[in-house]
């Protein structure tokens, strides 16, 4: 092997071609980051539609390549790439698979052949190392789409020389998706029945390929340290905390990084007025911006606005948020902005509160980069009360754009935002522990007494635009992790 580290993530998405969640934010920065610090970097995803329809061109690298699945059949794909060089993506495309609107599923539900899915494009990982003659030291895995590859590599693969000697690593990045799936969907994985065990993919009869992939990955990590370590309990576990157990001296947790040439008020192309933390009069137009798209009540411009940019899932706190609500939106002095996406039951509850509260509490039902951004740049305030948090990102552009959060006091929001101290003027947020409504609202509460506090928030907002999470700390942790394995 040359002396240049040689890594091929696998990830079912990352920016700028394909994202849902933070992981996206990942894929698409960590490894330009880790070229930065001269490794050698390749990504593979599927092809999706968003993908094939995009503004990004794409030409074809290789093409009928095959992979060994669904089991006993041998399906074909193509390889495209970029024709950009600006990307070292590579994408696995057969669109009977992964040309559909969405990336895993609908608000009603996954797409029922998710595991064909997913599996077929963990095994094209052989084939396309093969085709690109790319001998990978490291595999860098994402979650449980991709967690399949150590279990080839370790059970199907052990021959073969282009990955002899690669060793793997399943980064989890939300530990609660799994990837379960019936039990008599097994076969098609072409796995033997022998690993279909308490030590293999078996969880309560049913196949489980995040626990493949932690059982057979040569590391392990999360995203944020605090996390690491919860998810080794059974509050965080979600059933996987024994096994995680099992592999504790393999696990380990490294805090996303986040990428300050998005997501920085001095140059966001997204944003009306640009604003740094010796003149923030930019701010103000931003804000007037924001409640414009929100048609809040310009009168109420002296008011802080609460923000919250969320996939609308149990885990981001939203029962909470419900609680809550009605007590902010009796004061007089409070306006909220939510921006999301998810599940069905929190749309039909947002479209019933928007009109109850005009000019005080924006609503928006979408997935909207820019106005993620926007929102960002103008509000006051963040909210992010997670049930857990693996790392959380939002929170971290947040203090960019001096912009406070107020965080539940897990995982990686516990790493990332510091408690403010009114006496001293220090801190970047305020944190609650217990998940309750009571809890949260006394968060706010102080927050917004704080905000009042002329001498105290300027402070707090400085404080957290000092704050610097960008890539290359993170990247550093990765490559010590990955030249630790090989
Ligand atoms: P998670 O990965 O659990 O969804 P993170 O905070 O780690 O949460 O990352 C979420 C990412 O997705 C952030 O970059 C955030 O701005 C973005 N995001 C989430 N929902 C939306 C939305 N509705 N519109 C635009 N961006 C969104």
């Amino acid at each position: 092997m040359g002396k240049q580290l040689r890594v091929l993530f696998v990830a079912p998405e990352g920016v700028p071609f394909a994202k849902t969640g933070g992981l996206a934010d990942v894929v698409g920065t960590l490894p330009q980051a880790l070229m930065e610090q001269g490794v050698a970097v390749k990504v593979l995803m599927p092809y999706y539609g968003a993908i094939k329809q995009g503004k990004m061109a794409t030409a074809p690298v290789a093409e009928n390549l095959e992979a060994p699945l669904p089991y006993p059949l041998n399906l074909a794909f193509d390889l495209l790439a970029p024709t950009s060089p600006d990307y070292p993506f590579y994408f696995v495309a057969r669109d009977e698979f992964y040309e559909r609107s969405q990336l895993y599923g609908t608000p009603r539900g996954d797409y029922f052949d998710n595991l064909e899915r997913f599996a077929f494009f963990s095994a094209a990982v052989l084939p396309v190392c093969q085709a690109l003659n790319f001998h990978p030291h490291v595999i860098h895995c994402h979650d449980w789409q991709s967690a399949l590859v150590p279990v080839y590599l370790r059970n199907r693969w052990p021959g073969e020389e282009i990955l002899a000697g690669t060793r793997t690593l399943l980064t989890i990045h939300n530990l609660a998706y799994q990837g379960l799936f019936p039990k008599d969907r097994y076969p098609l994985l072409g796995l033997d029945w022998s690993f279909f065990c308490i030590d293999g993919l078996e969880y309560y009869d049913q196949v489980n390929l995040l626990k493949g992939g932690i059982l057979c990955a040569d590391a392990i990590n999360t995203v944020s340290p605090t996390y690491a370590q919860e998810i080794q309990t059974s509050e965080f576990g979600y059933g996987l905390d024994g096994v995680l157990r099992t592999r504790a001296n393999a696990l380990s947790g490294i805090l996303n990084g986040v990428d300050y040439t998005e997501w920085s008020p001095e140059t966001d192309p997204h944003i009306p007025a640009h604003f740094r933390p010796k003149n923030l009069k930019g701010k103000a137009e931003d804000k007037a911006a924001l409640m414009a798209a929100f048609g809040l009540d310009p009168t109420r411009s002296q008011a802080p606005i609460l923000a919250m940019i969320s996939r609308l899932a149990d885990q981001k706190g939203f029962d909470l948020v419900a609680q809550v609500l009605p007590q902010l939106m009796a004061r007089d002095d409070v306006m909220v902005v939510i921006l999301g996406t998810g599940e069905e039951k929190y749309h039909r509850w947002l479209e019933q509160e928007a009109p109850k509260y005009p000019g005080k509490l924006g609503v928006k039902i979408a997935f909207n980069n820019a106005l993620a951004h926007l929102m960002e740049a103008g509000a006051d305030m963040f909210l992010m009360p997670s049930l857990y948090e693996p790392c959380g990102l939002n929170q971290i552009y947040s203090l960019k754009y001096g912009t406070i959060p107020i965080v539940r006091a897990t995982g990686g929001l516990k790493d990332t935002i510091t408690q403010v101290h009114p006496k001293t003027g220090k801190g970047t947020g305020f944190l609650f522990e217990e998940y309750s409504a009571e809890a949260f609202l006394k968060a706010i509460h102080t927050a917004l007494a704080a905000y009042e506090n002329q001498k105290l928030w300027p402070k707090i907002v400085q404080n957290a635009m000092a704050q610097d999470f960008s890539w290359k700390v993170s990247a550093r942790a990765y490559l010590d992790l990955y030249n630790r394995l090989v």
